[in-house]
């Protein structure tokens, strides 16, 4: 791989793959570009990348890269498809749920286009495996929608000398990059460490608008595909930040850290690291959120307690407005983040169980009343939507 004068990545091969009859009909479009071409294409059709996940972000950047002739494309994911992801993660379907979604994701992809290579791994993404998942690939994509991936992906584009085209996305706000250490910035200089497990919520908690990751993942596709064609000005050394609710596309320059922990003068990272997962990754329908034994109340043994008449304080620390979907009567309802301001409220001489959609965000808070002495505490394991599977079905699940 070379570089270009204005830094761009050359991909041209000594030996670039022929065009079959029905593929130049198929790529037709691409063929009448003068940027693109016959060579464009067999440059295309030479290409492989590795997209991490095959989620909101990966949907997209697959179905896209897929489509454009890509001729070899892995994807990476442990997952299975649920319900919940259909209303973003496009490459599945409700004929696809309960199947494993690298699995899902590769029969989509051959049936758009049956003249590429689809490799699938059903496996998590770790410091054990990655190298050897990635060695076979020019390009990565990173589609992850968590911090130890994407420090992951980082290092292992940063130590193997590849391109990471980087996305993410936050209810209606997205970013997108291309971290290429040998000519630009990496990820970690800008972010040098990732923040502590359970401080950043994850999509099952927060939410996100559903046409977020598809628009941020076409943006990604495009400069994979910019990359492989040596065309444009690719997001090297630039962050786009997107926010949809304004409709506004806002640029960062970023710059090389010479103190970078991993592309920097003298790295300290040089080898893989796999950062503690956080709460509620991936993003399943029903997380066991759990606080850990000694705290843990299942929902058997809070209906247990509730019908025999034990006085409990139900303390739902959810969003007001995620009551209307499900809620136990006789909550009362104070947000993670307004309860270390209203810790008043709260008796510490009560029985507290707290109560949330998973369990996630009430084994926060119960880490929050710990630390203002509170001990009688209890978290309700799985949190309501475990409560709807086993005590109250008329409550729905999200
Ligand atoms: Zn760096």
């Amino acid at each position: 791989m070379n570089y270009t004068r204005r830094g761009k990545i050359d991909y041209t091969r000594p030996m670039l793959p022929n065009l079959s009859h029905e593929e130049i009909l198929r790529y037709s479009r691409h063929l009448l570009i003068p940027d693109v071409g016959l060579e464009g294409q067999r440059k295309l059709k030479a290409a492989s990348v590795l997209i991490i996940g095959t989620g909101g972000l990966g949907s997209p950047v697959a179905l896209y890269l897929a489509a454009a002739g890509i001729g070899h494309i892995g994807l990476v994911d442990y997952d299975v498809v649920d319900r919940t992801n259909l209303q973003r993660q496009v490459i599945h379907g409700t004929s696809t749920v309960g199947r494993l979604k690298v699995e899902s994701a590769r029969s989509r992809l051959l049936d758009l286009n049956p003249d590429i290579q689809v490799d699938a791994y059903n496996q998590a993404f770790t410091s054990e495996n990655a190298s050897q998942i990635a060695a076979p690939y020019d390009l990565i994509v990173d589609g992850s929608d968590n911090f130890p991936t994407r420090y992951l992906t980082n290092d292992l584009c940063v130590l193997t000398g590849k391109p990471n085209v980087y996305g993410s996305v936050y209810r209606f706000e997205g970013q997108v990059s291309v971290f290429d250490a040998r000519v630009g910035p990496c990820y970690r200089c800008l972010f040098p460490n990732p923040p502590p497990p359970g401080l950043v919520p994850s999509c099952a908690e927060s939410g996100v608008l559903g046409i977020l990751p598809g628009t941020i993942g076409t943006l990604q596709a495009t400069e994979a595909l910019k990359l492989i064609l040596g065309i444009g000005e690719p997001l090297v050394g630039r962050l786009l930040l997107y926010n949809a609710q304004d409709m506004s596309f806002e640029f960062v320059k970023l710059h090389k850290n010479q103190d970078c922990k991993v592309c920097g003068a003298n790295p300290s990272v040089t080898e893989l690291i796999d950062y503690e997962a956080f709460c509620g990754v991936p993003g399943h329908a029903v997380e066991s959120g759990s606080a850990g034994k000694e705290w843990d109340i299942t929902p058997r043994e809070l209906a247990g307690q509730l019908k025999a008449g034990v006085t409990l304080k139900l303390v739902d620390v959810r969003e007001p407005h995620e009551l209307e979907i499900s809620h136990i009567q006789g909550s009362q309802v104070i947000p993670l983040g307004q309860l270390a301001s209203r810790l008043s409220e709260l008796d510490p001489a009560d029985e507290i169980v707290l109560i949330c959609k998973a369990g996630v965000r009430s084994t926060r808070a119960l880490h929050i009343l710990l630390g203002a002495g509170f001990r009688k505490l209890h978290n309700l394991q799985g949190g309501l939507n475990a409560w709807a599977i086993d005590i109250d079905p008329s409550q729905p699940i999200y």
